[in-house]
């Protein structure tokens, strides 16, 4: 049943019905990916159904927001855990690597498997439909043991809020979250996806998840803002952070459909431009005096008095205004102090 197959074309994509997910024994233990795959490929018959690749289950979880691209402390970039995973639960497991270093593993807590065997036909890609069908026992009811029908997958009325239901229940309703981002989406100002209807994600373009089946438009992501939606998508980005965009403005600015038309809508809003213009130089402004303060204050600490790194009997190192590190000997007319050096007898030229 395992054996790779060279050419399986002639396979069906790899899918759960819903008496096969109820076949699968998940894990009470943690456990990795590949061994979720592992679990879910039993389920199938490998003759006839292309079985999963760990990759692709990854790929999908990625899609499916469970994990997401993070910096670490040391700048590098590494798959972490989104908040809905850590609340479903992961835990972390190093291994080493034969030529030295370490890498993070995650592995699924059993509530987490399971969320994903819930929704494991969108996620991957495949009909959404499949998955409205299961709901077993064990997991939380999500919509209070009603089935969910697939009317409910058309567009909701505002945002794409359906993987965040506990926390936006507290938050404004024309505040919703991204799936893909978790950012906010301010839904009453947000451009829909010509494709799906969906809400397009301003900060990283998503519009229909996966779990509702996906939109192509949405695999995009930023590359989605261009040309007139860009520009639209500035204008809308740039009033709102200034406060200046109401309900009304956008609604207008959402159907500008060329660039005639948005043309237009700058005459016609060339005042709010205006001060748009004069917010933002102001900002600047404000940048420019605080980076000065900010400088002017570094110097004044020192009063000519330097910030110590390191000292030894013989030399003492020492930072320079610029930040820059120099070392001199430990000796008058050096005057060390606990944290600082006074190099008030020291010429300037050569502290
Ligand atoms: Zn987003
Ligand atoms: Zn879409």
């Amino acid at each position: 049943m395992y054996e790779q197959k060279q050419n399986d074309s002639h396979l069906t994509p790899f899918c759960l019905t819903a008496r096969q997910k109820a076949a699968i024994s998940l894990s009470e233990m943690p456990i990795s990916t590949a061994e979720l795959v592992y679990r879910l490929n039993e389920a199938v018959d490998g003759r006839r159904m292309r079985l999963l690749k760990i990759a692709e289950l990854e790929e999908a979880m990625m899609r499916g927001g469970y994990f997401v691209y993070e910096a670490q402390e040391d700048g590098k970039i590494a798959k972490t855990p989104s908040d809905k995973a850590k609340t479903l639960g992961v835990s972390m497991d190093g291994k080493r690597l034969a030529g030295g270093g370490e890498v993070t593993l995650w592995r699924l807590c059993r509530p987490l498997q399971q969320d994903i065997l819930l929704h494991i036909n969108a996620l991957l890609g495949q009909d959404a439909a499949l998955d409205w069908d299961f709901a077993p026992a064990a997991a939380p009811q999500k919509s209070g043991g009603v089935r969910r029908t697939p009317q409910e997958a058309q567009p909701p009325a505002v945002g794409a809020a359906e993987d965040r239901p506990r926390k936006a229940e507290n938050t404004p309703s024309h505040f919703r979250y991204c799936w893909n981002c978790e950012g906010k989406i301010p839904a009453r100002f947000s451009f829909p996806c010509p494709s799906c209807g969906w809400p397009i994600c301003p900060k990283c373009g998503a519009c229909r998840s996966p779990r509702m089946g996906g939109c192509p438009e949405s695999k995009k992501g930023m590359g989605r803002f261009t040309g007139l939606l860009k520009e639209k998508n500035d204008i809308r980005t740039q009033l709102l952070n200034s406060r200046l965009l109401s309900t009304a403005t956008f609604d207008e600015l959402r159907q500008v459909e060329s660039p005639d038309a948005l043309r237009a809508f700058r005459q016609k809003y060339a005042s709010l431009f205006e001060q748009l213009e004069t917010i933002r130089a102001e900002k600047r402004e404000q940048h420019a005096e605080e980076k000065a303060e900010k400088v002017k204050e570094a110097k004044l600490n020192q009063r000519g008095f330097f910030k110590i790194v390191s000292v030894s009997p013989r030399l003492v190192t020492y930072q320079t205004a610029s930040g820059l590190k120099k070392t001199l000997p430990n000796q008058p007319p050096v005057r060390v102090g606990k944290e600082y050096v006074d190099l008030t007898g020291i010429p300037p030229a050569e502290r």
